[in-house]
């Protein structure tokens, strides 16, 4: 693409798996977490991981001495409750990569484990991380997974120390202390970006309705979209910007369920609303369709914009056939970092071409070889006589060996690009990864911040790229 005035700023550009035009789009709908309001990933998962801890320690776990580290695990990867392992699959299922705890496995032992096994995530087995939020829970359970092996920890199996976790993770989110702490902190957890009122501003200004559907419970969501937004908003509130406002939705169920909408400012035993949705009001609960109804559209004239893989993108997709964007925050500096390593991967790339080059010609001339002993004719390629194909065969073993030496630091720093241990988010080794394949089954775009679609525009038009296949390009030749 080339580059003009008018394109985003590197790592801003809203990419796309399905044609996406945005004048067809008449009402957008907002996650909060993680989507309009960003966290500091290591100060909020920190503060979870921390109130977890406590919890644990006072039921009598030995978990004083453990440290929240941001970046032992990433998003998209899968909890395997059967080992206690955490793993990176490509988008077949095939396991890439491995860690027991928190330590990798050795490609060995990760054969063992995986060799007969694929990752199938309708199986109980599996658990995917498909938010940001995740990543204090994987720590702690790799962690726990460690203190298990020591014998430290009873009777728990791996699939009861995640439970444990997950519950006392639920129960940190649910109780008021956690949030409560934010709440009275913002500046240290949330991330500012003065891009976003404007985007949304720009999106209203062309007509389309915009709501907000979070999870969150209003006590939290309107002190987090407050700090986030009124600062830019001048003379105006956030809550000038919406149409409707959601909170503790209930995500994923409020995508096929039928629970009705209640108004906040009415007391729990309150009858729920049977009148028109209003955009003075604040509700809680309800349901997809019934948004659908309010603001009488079908569903793919809504896009729906989210961070969590399943309860946002996924669900709202498959089931009410909105549009979809993910939000992956991780991704913008991937993308910076893919491009400045754009040259060693052309030499990488390079450099794979001349090896399967040579070992093509290694295995015709072996299969010589093979020939010449049971007395056939040798591959009409081959011309040379055995003892110079045995030479040759020398020549070429050392020529690998030479390109092996050259590939393995750029292999290496391939591998570590995005993720320090886990490697690219939407890559497994050459593959694409689990995560990828969710994005493109179920996200018909995705970005890095929701104040990209500044650059899309509400007039803007993405088509889907026409994509590879692996015929395209003889390997080592395009
Ligand atoms: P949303 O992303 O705006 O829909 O809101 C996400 C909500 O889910 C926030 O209120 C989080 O505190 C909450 N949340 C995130 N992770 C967990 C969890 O593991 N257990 C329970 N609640 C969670
Ligand atoms: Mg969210």
């Amino acid at each position: 693409m080339s580059a003009t005035p008018y394109e985003p700023p590197e790592g801003r550009a809203v990419f796309c798996n399905r044609t996406l035009n945005m004048r067809s789009i008449q009402a957008i709908g907002f996650d909060m977490d993680y989507t309009l309001v960003h966290y500091d990933v290591r100060a909020w998962e920190a503060r979870a991981y921390a109130h977890v801890q406590q919890r644990l320690l006072a039921k009598g776990l030995p978990v004083g001495d453990l440290r929240f580290d941001p970046d032992l695990f990433a998003r998209g990867l899968i909890v395997d409750l059967e080992l206690g392992n955490i793993v990176k699959a490509n988008r077949f299922g095939w396991v890439t990569q491995a860690a027991h705890g928190t330590a990798l496995l050795s490609h060995d032992e990760q054969r063992k484990a995986y060799a007969q096994v694929w990752v199938d995530l309708s199986e109980k087995r599996w658990v995917f991380l498909n938010t940001l939020f995740s990543l204090s829970e994987a720590c702690l359970y790799g962690q726990l997974v460690e203190l298990r092996d020591r014998g430290l920890l009873g009777k728990l199996d791996y699939r009861g120390l995640y439970q444990l976790v997950g519950e006392t993770m639920d129960a940190a989110h649910l109780e008021g202390e956690l949030k409560a702490e934010i709440i009275a902190a913002p500046e240290r957890f949330v991330m500012l970006d003065p891009d976003l009122p404007r985007a949304l501003l720009d999106l209203r200004h062309a007509g389309k309705k915009l709501f907000l559907a979070t999870n969150s419970e209003w006590h939290y969501t309107e002190p987090m979209m407050r700090y986030a937004f009124d600062r830019y908003l001048v003379g105006a509130g956030w809550r000038s910007l919406f149409d409707l406002v959601i909170t503790q939705s209930r995500k994923p169920s409020f995508f096929d369920g039928n629970r009705p909408f209640f108004d906040v400012d009415e007391q729990a035993e309150h009858p729920p609303v049977t009148a028109a949705l209003r955009p003075d009001r604040v509700y809680r609960h309800g349901n997809a369709e019934a948004v659908q109804q309010h603001f009488g559209l079908p569903g793919e004239d809504i896009l729906y914009v989210g961070d969590h893989v399943y309860a946002d993108v996924h669900v709202s997709s498959q089931i009410r056939r909105w549009r979809t964007a993910l939000v992956l925050r991780e991704l913008e500096d991937e993308v910076l970092q893919e491009r400045q390593f754009a040259d060693r991967q052309g030499q990488l790339a390079a450099l794979m071409a001349e090896k399967q080059t040579l070992e093509q010609e290694q295995a015709t001339l072996r299969l010589a070889v093979q020939r010449s002993k049971h007395g056939e004719p040798l591959p009409s390629a081959v011309t040379l006589s055995v003892p110079a194909i045995h030479e040759r065969l020398r020549a070429l073993r050392e020529q690998g060996d030479a390109l092996d030496q050259r590939l393995q630091p750029l292999v290496k720093a391939a591998g570590e690009l995005g993720h320090r241990r886990f490697g690219p988010l939407l890559r497994a080794g050459s593959d694409k990864s689990r995560l990828a394949r969710q994005i493109e089954r179920h996200a018909d775009v995705y970005t890095s911040r929701v104040s990209n679609l500044l650059w899309l525009t509400p007039f803007g038009y993405l088509r889907a790229a026409r994509g590879s296949l692996p015929h395209d390009a003889r390997q080592g030749s395009g």
